[in-house]
């Protein structure tokens, strides 16, 4: 398989954390909007789930953020597709499916049990 070069793979990361970003924009746009609309015929239950929901979608697209500016970071430094825990390559398959992955499957399925 060919492997891209550095440039794509960069934009590619760019690309997904300006994705990242306005979504993380909007989700706390809504959650203001939320805030102004409490009490409003809404049953305590099913707001507070919904609130959590969001909490973990918020969090979630912020560690993955997190994960692609590390992955942006490593392009610079020249570490990027090594794995962070034994040095060696990462599958390029890998990284073609998760680009900001930093272990290779290996330690992944190690660390993780
Ligand atoms: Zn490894």
């Amino acid at each position: 398989m060919v492997v891209r070069n550095a440039t794509a793979r960069r934009s590619e990361l760019e690309a997904e954390q300006a994705r990242l970003l306005a979504m993380i924009a909007q989700m706390e746009i809504e959650s203001d909007e939320n805030l102004g609309y409490g009490n409003h015929m809404a049953d305590d239950a099913t707001e507070a789930f919904e609130q959590a929901k969001d909490l973990a979608l918020l969090q979630n697209a912020q560690r993955l953020l997190e994960q692609v500016r590390d992955a942006l970071g490593r392009l610079d430094d020249g570490t990027y597709g090594i794995c962070e825990n034994c040095g060696n390559p990462i599958d390029p398959a890998r990284l073609e499916a998760l680009s900001y992955v930093t272990l290779c499957l290996r330690c992944a399925q190690r660390l993780e049990g």
